[in-house]
């Protein structure tokens, strides 16, 4: 049983329309659970439970930590996520409602992901926000789902944190025999661990974060995703927390869909036309969704201007 949904695949006028291309976008902000992590994740819940799992524990109060969430009450295997203290309330709720243990633990992500792994007995399962080839396997559909509806973009617009939505990509781009098709791999200024590990030519891990795109927070990117850029066309972009906020504002209005900021940074080379894109006819841009932020806050950060 797969558990994540086929999303739908538009070709946006008023995207089109301001940029003139001919602008495609995967919904994954319409997975049950917010985001395209489901993919990923509902694929190692799944394989994990076959091979004996009885618990899944997650450190991620994120989008992550949601899918894991689903996937175990979908499954009926309990879910133990910790979280830091930092977490906002709104996530824990999100992750009560999906019937999981919420453990706050620690001031940052690496306490309560240190204290997740010590939790983990013989039965459980430990599931990964980014860095595990079955998510990368998982997230792959997305561009199997492109290929079957005959569309044939000419690149693809995607948000990096830890890099396994963009490992994912390039494994679906490559399974279907897509290997020319560049990535175009987006970033927000204050966590541009990507960009940091393009540089470095290897996975370099940032002295701290700073943006409000907090799903592209991971301070160092996973290999494959450094790996990959030997392997496929992909392009590095950075874009300003401002220019993602007020994208997803814009695509709230455009296609009445919210979305995280972290969504928001690919969104925005659209909206704010970065240089990078006139190169292309036909950009698939992965509308990768997120349910942390409501839309109230989207319309109050920088005086919703
Ligand atoms: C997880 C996530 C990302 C980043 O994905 P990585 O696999 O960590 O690169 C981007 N946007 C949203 C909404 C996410 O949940």
């Amino acid at each position: 049983m797969q558990l994540h949904l086929n999303t739908p695949l538009l070709n946006s006028r008023a995207l089109s329309q301001l940029s003139g291309s001919n602008v495609w976008l995967k919904m994954d902000a319409l997975q049950p659970c917010g985001s395209f992590k489901i993919r990923g994740i509902g694929l190692a819940c799944r394989t994990y439970y076959e091979q004996g799992a009885r618990r899944f524990i997650s450190s991620s109060g994120g989008n992550a930590g949601l899918a894991v969430a689903w996937a175990g009450r979908t499954l009926g295997v309990p879910v133990t996520v910790v979280v830091p203290e930092t977490t906002s309330a709104r996530a824990k709720e999100l992750l009560h409602l999906e019937q999981a243990d919420v453990i706050v633990h620690g001031a940052s992500w690496q306490e309560a992901n240190r204290y997740a792994l010590t939790l983990k007995g013989e039965s459980d399962a430990f599931l990964h926000p980014f860095d595990d080839p079955l998510l990368w396997q998982g997230h792959a559909t997305m561009i199997d789902e492109v290929v079957a509806s005959n569309v044939r973009p000419d690149a693809v617009v995607l948000s990096v944190g830890g890099g396994g939505l963009l490992s994912g990509v390039i494994e679906g781009l490559q399974r279907n025999g897509l290997y020319d098709i560049p990535v175009i791999a987006v970033e927000t200024e204050g966590a541009a661990s990507f960009r940091a590990a393009v540089e470095a030519g290897q996975p370099v891990e940032l002295e701290h974060i700073n943006t409000v795109a907090s799903s592209l927070g991971a301070k160092m990117v996973c290999e494959q995703a450094v790996r990959l850029v030997g392997l496929h066309p992909v392009i590095s972009e950075v874009v300003t927390d401002e220019e993602a906020v007020r994208a997803c504002r814009r695509f709230i209005d455009d296609h009445r869909v919210v979305t995280e900021p972290a969504c928001g940074a690919s969104l925005a080379c659209i909206y704010e036309q970065k240089a990078v894109l006139k190169a292309f006819r036909n950009p698939l841009v992965i509308v990768c969704g997120g349910a942390t932020m409501s839309a109230e806050q989207l319309f109050s950060l920088y005086g919703g201007a």
